[in-house]
């Protein structure tokens, strides 16, 4: 179930549905994905749908994350990237294999412990993480090349908009229970340029830390 030809479907699943970056596609073809799940969902690992993780939280579907990290790094070199909402940790480490530092911070403490112990296994050592409320970023580290948040706000928090570095860009779910899409924002200079692209579905960004 967790072989590597369930993983290759997975893989021909994400370019059926438009992914072209051939790094992200291998990244996540090697990434074993049955790590960041409980033991009793590992055999669905390799199906491209959201997963639950404890605590009401879910583990990202396999396009999205492909998705949104062929987007933040398309165009450019980004060296630190900022993540809100570590979750299982699986887009954190996909992102750890793709760019120098990837700093991910996250609001629930057992999810955190639990990504921080996969990290520690699978020997991805440029990862920094902190118990925190995201809204707020990581400021010691900014500014970020990227930032990529893994749960939506109703609006973009502004600390965000502050630590994103001039030529960087942020991927991020706006919107409510009513409807989100994926927004792309791109600092020049002191001005944001925001693009809107599809519909999606993440769970909320809460207030506050547990
Ligand atoms: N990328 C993760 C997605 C997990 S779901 C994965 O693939 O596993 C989104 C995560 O965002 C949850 O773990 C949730 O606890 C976290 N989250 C929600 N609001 C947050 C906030 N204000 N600050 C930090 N993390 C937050």
């Amino acid at each position: 179930m967790t072989s590597q030809r369930t993983r290759d479907r997975l893989i021909t699943r994400l370019q059926e549905r438009g992914i072209k970056s051939l790094e992200v596609l291998s990244v996540i073809r090697e990434m074993p994905r049955h790590l960041f799940v409980d033991e009793a969902l590992a055999s669905r690992a390799y199906e491209d749908t959201a997963l639950p993780i404890g605590h009401s939280q879910t583990i990202s579907q396999p396009y999205i994350v492909a998705k949104m990290t062929e987007i933040l790094l398309a165009d450019s070199q980004r060296a630190n990237v900022l993540e809100v909402g570590t979750g299982s940790g699986y887009q954190t480490a996909v992102l750890s294999k793709l760019v120098e530092r990837v700093f991910s911070v996250e609001r629930i403490a057992p999810l955190q412990n639990q990504a921080r112990e996969r990290f520690y296994q699978l020997k991805l050592n440029n990862i920094k993480l902190k118990h925190s409320d995201g809204s707020w970023g990581w400021e010691w580290y900014a500014p970020y090349d990227g930032i990529i948040v893994t749960c939506a706000p109703e609006q973009v928090p502004l600390e965000l908009l502050k630590q994103l570095a001039p030529g960087g860009r942020m991927v991020i779910p706006v919107g409510s229970n009513k409807g989100q899409s994926l927004r792309v924002i791109d600092r020049v200079g002191d001005t944001f340029e925001e693009t809107e692209l599809d519909p999606v579905s993440f769970v909320p960004l809460l207030s506050g830390q547990i």
